[in-house]
């Protein structure tokens, strides 16, 4: 039997989660291209939004609500980008996805952490595909510990 890597996430994996729910885990994303990125995760092994249960659906809603809410507070977020997107699922001969959900805060004007500015140069537009996502530990340790507080007051 394959085994899905989203469902069997290693506690290394799992060194940058946010918030655990019944349903869905909150993870700061590796790629920091826009500060604060994070991804949703179901915990169980489903392959598209259209087969989520209603509890499923409940507890995202509420999730997004506090996702964005903390965005926004914590880092001074102007709105999200969201997207369930899949797609290298699908470079797969037997494609066989794990939905998760990606946010992208965005930003009118830029963010510091640790006095590093960090500016969203395409605000307004798209999301940039190309953008360098690695910021330094220290950065994103920040970025991760004003988040998971404020996730889980
Ligand atoms: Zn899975």
């Amino acid at each position: 039997m394959d085994t899905c890597d989203w469902c069997s996430l290693s506690e290394e994996d799992k060194r940058f989660q946010l918030y655990e729910g019944k349903s869905w885990s909150v993870f700061l994303a590796d790629e920091q291209d826009y500060i604060g990125r994070c991804i949703l995760v179901l915990k169980r092994h489903c392959s598209s939004l259209s087969d989520l249960k209603d509890d499923e659906w409940d507890e995202l809603r509420n999730l997004v609500r506090k996702t964005e809410e903390c965005l926004k507070a914590v880092l001074g977020a102007t709105l999200c980008n969201w997207s369930c997107l899949m797609n290298s699922f699908y470079k797969e001969a037997s494609p066989d996805p794990h939905l998760h959900i990606h946010v992208r805060p965005r930003y009118d004007k830029p963010i510091v952490i640790n006095g590093n500015p960090y500016a969203d140069s395409e605000f307004g537009h798209h999301y940039a595909l190309n953008k360098s996502g690695i910021i330094p530990a220290a950065d994103k340790n920040e970025v991760y510990r004003r988040l998971k507080e404020r996730m889980n007051r």
